[in-house]
């Protein structure tokens, strides 16, 4: 049997009612803050990622789903959105309709990371991006953002890490300090760390090893090496957040995956789903942009994940699953050809108006049809046949209250009353 490549999953018809919820959710709040949703292609050219992400990123050296297509390009899935939007962003020039652009995604994501619990190779991500202004107040938005979604779905158990890059200038500096301190000790970091040790330093902060953690736990820290424009937007972060009434913690060992990031990172954890504990990251990236070939446009965003979120969700025993409820199921007393297609005639005017109606395609039984309306939760069935039928009418029966009324055929409008 064919079955679904490790790492992706089906979203089944009992999970998706809960996906479309948060989706809802996602965008309510996305319009609260005015952010404007944008669909980019699900693969890029490889060399978007590359420039954009940096080769020394994970996500790039190891995780990218990378193929040549037939005319030989090379293209990847997109492993994150942030590139695709400030490609998406230069390609039709939306900086120059206007200064500042806030946009939002709900979109699938690819990375050939090992399969387990929380780490899926396609997972969903939503997560928003505004692109023109430096100002900090769209950093702590970002952050309330995130955090206004998973709280309005119930999530008790969160956590707030607040920490910030810098500027490339004051960051090169602090890697010369940074790697002072662990040169004497270069011979006990692990294979990976040492190759970070020329590639990128402060991913050393990132190690899952003990020994590396151990012997970060005494380095200094880039947020005692911050030039004095670096602190004074952190503190304004800060500021917003304490009077947004937000828990956070700033921890200065939090540096994230991607190369592109200057001033803040952020990330949400939840204790409620395991070692893959964060639910969301974002930070700045003034530079991105420009990186990209194009324009200087600073940036900030953040990138949630939907299965972790929904995990966490299931975990803390919140969004509980609604019984699914459709508004009506058409009984059909008497196996008649005629009758067959008066049903239809009737479900799809319904329909029209919006009303979910469902009826028997198997030849049940009335006893059947019966329990298959008990099945899908009716709110009524319409009984049509026999007896009332040559009289002229059709039986409403209510399956809350068990009332049941008669309505004459030719005044089926008025069931849309009863039923709404
Ligand atoms: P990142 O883009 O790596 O900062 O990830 C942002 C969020 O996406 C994480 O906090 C996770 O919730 C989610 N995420 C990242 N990678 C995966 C993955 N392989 N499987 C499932 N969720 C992921």
């Amino acid at each position: 049997m064919i079955k679904a490549i490790a790492g992706t999953k089906d979203i089944l018809p009992e999970e998706i009612r809960n996906w479309t919820l948060l989706e809802e959710l996602v965008r309510k709040v996305m319009r609260a803050y005015n952010y404007e949703e944008i669909r980019t292609p699900v693969f890029e050219e490889t060399r978007l990622f590359s420039r954009g992400i940096g080769e020394s990123a994970d996500i790039v050296s190891k995780e990218m789903y990378t193929f040549t297509d037939r005319s030989g390009t090379s293209v990847t899935l997109k492993p994150e959105m942030t590139a695709s939007v400030a490609r998406a962003l230069l390609e039709h020039s939306l900086d120059k309709r206007q200064r500042l652009n806030k946009l939002f995604y709900i979109s699938p994501m690819f990375r050939q990371e090992r399969p387990q619990a929380g780490r899926l190779r396609q997972f969903h991500q939503f997560g928003a991006e505004a692109l023109g202004s430096v100002n900090p107040t769209l950093d702590a938005e970002m952050i309330l953002i995130a955090y206004g979604v998973l709280e309005k779905l119930g999530l008790k158990n969160l956590s707030i890490k607040i920490n910030s890059l810098g500027v490339p200038s004051s960051r090169e500096k602090y890697n010369t300090t940074l790697k002072n301190y662990l040169s004497s000790k270069f011979e006990y970091l692990s294979e990976e760390s040492k190759k970070r040790f020329d590639t990128n330093v402060l991913r050393i902060f990132d190690s899952k090893k003990e020994n590396d953690q151990k012997i970060m736990e005494d380095a200094p820290r880039l947020l005692e090496h911050l030039d004095d424009e670096s602190l004074e937007h952190f503190e304004k972060v800060k500021q917003i957040l304490l009077s947004a009434k937000v828990p956070f913690q700033v921890d200065s060992a939090l540096v994230r995956g991607l190369d592109y990031y200057t001033h803040t990172t952020f990330e949400i954890l939840s204790g409620s789903v395991g070692a893959q504990s964060a639910l969301c990251g974002g930070g700045r990236y003034d530079l991105l942009v420009e990186r990209l070939g194009g324009r200087n446009v600073p940036g900030v965003g953040f990138a949630a994940g939907i299965e972790r979120i929904l995990l966490a969700c299931e975990n803390e025993g919140v969004l509980e699953i609604q019984d699914k409820k459709i508004d009506l199921y058409i009984v059909r007393l008497d196996k008649d050809e005629k009758l067959e297609k008066k049903v239809f005639k009737l479900a799809q005017f319904f329909r029209a108006s919006d009303i979910s109606v469902e009826a028997d395609y198997l030849s049940r039984s009335v006893k059947a049809q019966m329990r298959e309306a008990n099945k899908l939760n009716a709110k009524f069935v319409l009984m049509i046949g026999g007896e009332e039928y040559e009289r002229g009418v059709t039986v409403l029966k209510s399956m809350e209250t068990g009332e049941q009324k008669e309505i004459e055929l030719s005044e089926t409008e008025k069931i849309i009353g009863e039923l709404q």
